[in-house]
């Protein structure tokens, strides 16, 4: 049976998400978690997961949330992260079909400052699962990581009350994930607290599952979010294989299979094949990559100008003539697509890198 036989193609949500990731660990690949930040880029990462014959993850982050609906709005309450999150969500449901690939709308970082965002998000679910019997996005994420191990049990298995009756997903970050990210910087914590314990990971596991089966764990193994040198910080992802074990251990004969946790894979940018691959085949289902498709994205614009430069000084005049119009040249439908195919190459590495290509 292949994936295709066991998830239907377009939004995926529930019942069907959680066999999405039991298929991928079960056939050892991840999924990619692209943030995006406009219909063009949503667009480039469809056109990308579909040409390669997998699912997809799209998320949006809080500032990009905001960027989608406008940078013009204000943001002082969360109304323009709130708005765009909806808008985006509700761009994909309408496109993501026609693409025919398994899509999973989902919401990144949240930190406790930013729940009014989380708050507002969850009310659209609401009325999107009164009218549709679904939540409008597949999964959420918050990250407590910040707060003590019990404030941040304590507050997720709040929400993943409010979320369980719709079957959304949530994913959850513990310990500390090194670099910076939406204004969360983390650059100087001291290394031992990088590395998520296997206690820790069994906790969450125990009251998160009283409540649900849906969410997953981002745990730090030396990961590091952006691209920086990170010094004495190393990547340790076999720990992952040990939270398993651990878990099982735990669950005795109630453990599904050898890997009964879900888990995310934050701050990959610079990782080696091999650590990627390690990682996966511990149980990781989904994989955040933003820092080398935004890369991407520019660099495509970036080789266009160059490559174009005499024909993109003015609207008319090149060296081809001082009258001929440079239309075909400017016109946001060529360099911004430019961009687009850039990406696509880059979201499609990524699915190599994970093992997720002719996985429908
Ligand atoms: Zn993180």
């Amino acid at each position: 049976m292949g994936l295709a036989d066991i998830v239907p193609p377009g939004v995926v949500t529930g019942d069907n998400l959680r066999k999405l990731f039991d298929y991928a660990q079960e056939h050892n690949f991840a999924i990619p978690a692209v943030n995006c930040t406009s219909t063009s880029t949503i667009n480039a990462v469809l056109e990308a997961a579909r040409d390669v014959k997998a699912p997809i993850i799209i998320q949006f982050s809080n500032g990009g949330s905001a960027f989608f609906a406008g940078k013009g709005l204000p943001n002082k309450n969360q109304e323009a992260s709130i708005l765009g999150a909806i808008a985006g969500a509700k761009y994909i449901r309408e496109v993501a079909p026609a693409y025919g690939i398994p899509v999973v709308i989902h919401s990144d970082h949240c930190a406790k400052k930013l729940l009014p965002w989380f708050d507002g998000m969850l009310e659209a679910d609401e009325a999107y699962f009164k009218e549709h019997g679904e939540p409008l996005f597949s999964s959420h994420m918050l990250d407590l990581s910040e707060e003590s191990k019990e404030e941040n049990i304590e507050i997720c298995t709040k929400y993943l009350k409010r979320m369980a009756p719709m079957k959304c997903l949530l994913e959850m970050e513990i310990g500390i994930t090194g670099g910076e990210e939406d204004g969360v910087n983390n650059e100087d914590v001291e290394s031992a607290a990088l590395y998520t314990q296997p206690e820790d990971i069994w906790d969450i596991y125990k009251a998160f599952s009283q409540v649900t089966d849906l969410f997953t764990i981002a745990a730090a193994f030396g990961n590091v979010h952006g691209v920086y040198k990170p010094g004495n910080v190393k990547l340790h992802p076999e720990l992952l294989g040990k939270h398993q074990a651990y878990v099982k251990e735990q669950l005795g004969s109630k453990a599904k299979n050898d890997k009964p946790v879900f888990f995310v894979f934050h701050g990959g940018s610079g990782s080696t094949e091999e650590e990627i691959k390690t990682a996966v085949s511990n149980g990781v289902v989904k994989m955040n990559v933003d820092t080398d498709t935004q890369w991407a994205y520019w660099q495509g614009i970036k080789d266009f100008y160059e490559s174009k430069k005499a024909y993109l000084q003015s609207q008319v005049g090149n060296p081809e003539g001082e009258d001929k119009p440079n239309k075909k040249y400017y016109d946001p439908r060529v360099w911004i697509r430019a961009g687009e195919q850039s990406l696509i190459k880059r979201v499609q590495q990524a699915c190599k890198d994970l093992g997720n290509v002719n996985t429908l």
